[in-house]
């Protein structure tokens, strides 16, 4: 699931983890995760986080190792902010390639820069997440573009690559990805 911050991929691979009974893999949530529990990691990603820059490759690459060799959750994987620059794209086909796995389908919420400001200023009074503010908003739109625009390019080419406009309802943007899905 690609898309801007604030494109709503998390909402949408939530919404097919329920309804295929998968595994989401927010690799945003599980850095949250180790900020909150305060680890190793944890301590190392605070910065780079709350200003809306991405971590490492190295850090993220490893905590993606962990999931996709979990014999659980073998060919039931959704990945929500991974990969997120063409290293970690690279990465991820050498660890489905060893864990015999391989990427069905892939989709671009496609929305452009008001509408994710707008989304992300309702969001940050919601779930109160530091990096949500209008500054770090932009840097992460940005980083995006620059770094994760030429994953897609990557990816463009294969044959299940959908880009869905983004700035639709929810319930529409479900609608679509579940036909093109036929569940
Ligand atoms: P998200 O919840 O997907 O919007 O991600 C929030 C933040 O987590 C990003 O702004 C990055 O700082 C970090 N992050 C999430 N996924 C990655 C990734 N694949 N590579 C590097 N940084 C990431």
């Amino acid at each position: 699931m690609f898309g801007p911050p604030g494109a709503g991929k998390g909402t949408q691979a939530k919404n097919l983890e329920k309804k295929l009974n998968n595994f989401q893999l927010s690799t945003g949530d599980m850095l949250r995760d180790e900020i909150n529990k305060n680890t190793e990691i944890g301590k190392k990603i605070i910065n780079n986080m709350n200003e809306g820059k991405f971590v490492d490759d190295e850090i993220v690459n490893k905590l993606m190792k962990r999931v996709i060799f979990d014999p659980q959750k073998k060919n039931k994987l959704i990945f929500d902010g991974y990969p997120r620059a063409i290293d970690q794209a690279k990465n991820l086909d050498l660890l489905l390639a060893e864990s015999n796995q391989k990427i069905d389908f892939i989709f671009f919420l496609n929305v452009n820069k008001d509408v994710i400001i707008k989304r992300i200023e309702k969001r940050k009074l919601l779930e109160k997440r530091s990096d949500d503010d209008l500054d770090t908003i932009l840097r992460r739109y940005d980083a995006y573009m620059a770094t994760t625009k030429p994953v897609l390019d990557y990816y463009s080419s294969h044959k299940n690559y959908h880009e869905i406009d983004g700035s639709l309802e929810i319930n529409q943007i479900t609608r679509k990805i579940e036909e093109i899905l036929k569940v």
